[in-house]
């Protein structure tokens, strides 16, 4: 274990600096640290493996600045390297500006912080001109529901809600009273399981069908290690999503949930959540989140 991957490269590369190319020697033993780095900040290891190999490829025989040293030019390829597959650029949301209202359905599992996750989207938006409702969708627990009322009461946003257990119902609903009230964006909070089950991406998968969202963007917790990126796969082979909010990223998470859900899915993070408060929302920096994961 070591806190900065950048010192302790430099340390093991010290009796090789002088060197003007980045050579097998020093690739080889910058590569095993690397590689412990990403194991370390919970990259799956299948891609932190093939990972390691791209880089190594890319980075022999690269000349090195004057400047800098083999070490800090093999964490600088790196770097570069984890934000380019990260997406490289913040994804905005894409919500199509003549559609009214734009749909925004959220999914993920009970406790990833979806609820949250979509008052702090709606805050977000009303903050940026728009005018959003809540749907609550996730009609069989009544707490995730008075959460949702209470959310929309802090921030001022309107919650539709229903009493039945009819998720489609709610949801429609919501849409009309969208039309209805003339707002723009309609945030439709869905339900979670505590794991994944077969009626929960069913009833997804039937609003996604009904609903066509503009985004469709999955919620995962960041604390659950690898098992994230299982979650992931499972809901994206499902429902196909937009985007993802890795959420609960003021824990002490590494981070490296982000890279393998991006390698394995293919699809951009769009949002990290920090914490509990509702303006606890940022957009995903792929750069600051390639420095997290390299400690
Ligand atoms: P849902 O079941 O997916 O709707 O999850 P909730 O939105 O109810 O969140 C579950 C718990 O995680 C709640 O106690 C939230 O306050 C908390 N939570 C959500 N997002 C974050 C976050 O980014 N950081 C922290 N520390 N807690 C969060």
């Amino acid at each position: 274990m070591f806190d900065n991957l950048s010192d302790k490269l430099e340390l093991t590369l010290k009796k090789l600096a002088g060197q003007a190319t980045i050579n097998e020697v020093n690739i080889g033993i910058a590569m095993r640290d690397i590689k412990r780095a990403l194991l370390s900040a919970d990259v799956n290891y299948k891609v932190a493996k093939k990972l390691v190999e791209d880089i190594r490829e890319k980075s022999l025989g690269e000349s090195v600045i004057k400047s800098v040293s083999p070490a800090q030019m093999i964490v600088k390829i790196v770097n570069d390297e984890l934000t380019e597959i990260m997406g490289g650029q913040n994804q905005p949301l894409n919500l199509p500006p003549k559609k009214i209202p734009a749909i925004v359905m959220v999914a993920g599992l009970q406790g990833s912080g979806k609820t949250t996750f979509c008052a702090k989207l709606a805050k977000r938006l009303k903050k940026n001109g728009k005018n959003p409702i809540l749907v609550a969708a996730d009609v069989y627990r009544p707490a995730a529901v008075e959460q949702l009322k209470t959310l929309g009461e802090q921030i001022d946003v309107p919650v539709f809600s229903i009493e039945e257990q009819d998720a489609m119902k709610a949801a429609l609903g919501g849409l009309e009273a969208a039309k209805a009230g003339a707002k723009d964006v309609v945030i439709v909070d869905t339900a979670g399981r505590l794991q994944i089950d077969e009626a929960m991406m069913a009833e997804a998968e039937a609003l996604k069908n009904r609903l066509s969202p503009d985004e469709l963007l999955f919620v995962v917790d960041s604390m659950m290690g690898q098992e994230a990126v299982n979650t992931a796969k499972a809901f994206n082979d499902r429902l196909d999503f937009d985007g993802v909010v890795l959420t609960k990223l003021d824990g002490d998470a590494r981070g490296g949930a982000a890279l393998s859900i991006r390698q394995v899915v293919e699809k951009p993070i769009k949002f990290m959540s920090v914490g509990e408060k509702v303006d606890d929302l940022d957009v995903f920096y792929p750069d600051r989140m390639a420095q997290r994961i390299l400690g």
